[in-house]
């Protein structure tokens, strides 16, 4: 598609609708707007504008769908695959100005929220009713970036992805109208299912100018563990006989070696270093999660476990989750001069064990900086390598081994994106991965933005 450029009476135009304040074409704010947290360079918007409700969004599309003039959206920018990168420039609509949460109803466990709501505010506001959402992405995302990107985290494996936790959106379609999906029921079997084809869409069929989201209730009680192997193998072992097990870990994370001594380093929480999980259960009382315990226990024995840490109180427990959290962030921080690429592939569960063990061996023969760790619960694996910036050699021995890791990842039933999206980095695995149902995947993006204008040159190779 060719866009138009845009030129002053755009820009007039534009603050007509916004008021002048709410737009800029200032250089910091280009700049600010130009890149996410991943690796691909970045582009300038031509402007950007904070749309204060929906009915500004309305317009802005209107507009730049009449104009032919390119939107993306714009959370926190903290996306890792070039998601929200303007790759053809024109207008980024940031929300951080509309980060109302709109009600919280309590009874109904739900809450609606403006899309900048920042995650972590959100959960803050939740704690002291007992309450909290639990998709838990880690960095500053907002709920408008999760729901693009189908974000998930550390409780997934139990709580499901930002999916499984979106009841009812209010979405702007590309030529402006405003549409309402889902419900505020805990179920439906009515019609299509709008919902599921929005979340994870990257903001390439509408923007969100609303969400209803689904809230679970604080356990009782919680009991952790870590768990500490002679391989990454054994802990995939361990993690897949956990699950089998059907004991409903609410967090169970895989961190090797070279993660813990980072950790170690830099939190000094004296750790061994060893493949560690990290396992947690909640539940109504102590005996019940104890039982529990006890099982998960003897089914890292049975995979040679070397140390089983149980009964970790509830600073430790944080100061833990703490650092997983922290942990791509501990990895930029401690390579200076190198630039970081964070594989992100899933495979069922039962695949698990394997798939780490290619990305050890692959970390391990590649001599640049390679950190494997993921959300084993849910077969979803990270390989963060630091490669040095503009070594051109390095980054093609990179680029060869994220190519052999999706494709095992999808030889295994897998899939080359776990929980970061298509953004730019994954497109050319579309086809592969999809194969003539990329094509429909077309035709649905056609359809509901035939100009082309949302977040143009995602998702499709
Ligand atoms: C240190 C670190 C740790 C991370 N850990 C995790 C993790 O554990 N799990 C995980 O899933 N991700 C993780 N991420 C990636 C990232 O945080 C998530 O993808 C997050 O959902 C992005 O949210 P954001 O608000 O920053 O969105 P952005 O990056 O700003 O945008 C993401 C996408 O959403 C679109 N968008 C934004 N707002 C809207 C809207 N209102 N309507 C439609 N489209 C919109 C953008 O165009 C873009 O395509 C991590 C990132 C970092 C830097």
């Amino acid at each position: 598609m060719q866009f138009c450029m845009l030129t002053k009476r755009h820009i007039k135009d534009l603050e007509s609708i916004v008021g002048p304040k709410r737009l800029s074409t200032g250089e910091s704010n280009l700049e600010l707007h130009a890149k996410d947290q991943s690796q691909h360079p970045g582009t300038r918007p031509e402007a950007v504008i904070w749309p204060g409700n929906r009915d500004d969004v309305s317009k802005i599309l209107r507009y730049a769908n009449k104009n032919v003039l390119p939107v993306t959206g714009w959370g926190s920018g903290t996306s890792l695959e070039g998601n929200p990168i303007p790759v053809r420039r024109g207008l980024v609509l940031d929300f951080s100005q509309m980060n109302r949460i709109l009600d919280i109803r309590e009874p109904d466990f739900q809450a609606d929220v403006e899309p900048g709501v920042v995650y972590h505010d959100l959960n803050e506001k939740l704690r002291l009713r007992g309450l909290f959402f639990p998709p838990d992405p880690g960095a500053g995302a907002t709920i408008g970036g999760m729901i693009a990107n189908n974000a998930s985290g550390t409780r997934t494996v139990r709580y499901g992805s930002t999916r499984a936790n979106v009841l009812r959106l209010t979405v702007v379609l590309a030529g402006g109208e405003i549409m309402q999906i889902g419900s505020r029921a805990s179920k439906s079997s009515s019609g299509y299912d709008l919902i599921n084809l929005f979340v994870g869409s990257e903001g390439t069929l509408g923007i969100v100018v609303e969400a209803t989201v689904r809230l679970r209730g604080v356990s009782e009680e919680f009991s952790a563990a870590t768990a500490t192997f002679t391989s990454v193998e054994m802990a995939g072992k361990a993690v897949f006989e956990i699950m089998r097990s059907g004991l409903d870990p609410a967090s169970i994370e895989l961190l090797s070696p070279e993660c813990i001594a980072l950790i170690n380093k830099e939190k000094g929480l004296g750790l061994n270093v060893s493949p560690t999980l990290f396992i947690e259960f909640h539940g109504p009382t102590k005996k019940q999660l104890e039982d529990t315990m006890k099982i998960a226990h003897d089914i890292c024995e049975t995979m040679s476990c070397s140390e089983f840490r149980a009964g970790i109180d509830r600073k430790d427990r944080d100061d833990l989750l703490k650092a997983r959290h922290e942990l791509a962030e501990m990895i930029m921080r401690n390579h200076p001069g190198r630039s970081h690429i964070g594989i992100d592939v899933a495979v069922p569960i039962s695949a698990y064990p394997e798939i780490i063990s290619l990305a050890r061996d692959e970390s391990k023969n590649a001599d640049i900086p390679g950190y494997t760790f993921g959300h084993a619960g849910d077969g979803n694996l990270h390989l963060v390598f630091m490669g040095k910036t503009g070594d051109r050699k390095e980054w093609s021995i990179i680029d060869e081994i994220n190519q052999r890791i999706v494709t095992r990842a999808l030889d295994l039933g897998g899939t080359a994106t776990g929980e970061h999206g298509v953004g730019i980095g994954k497109r050319k695995f579309m086809q592969a991965e999809h194969g003539i149902s990329l094509q429909w995947m077309k035709q649905i993006k056609d359809l509901f933005d035939p100009k082309g204008i949302l977040n143009p040159g995602k998702i499709f190779p």
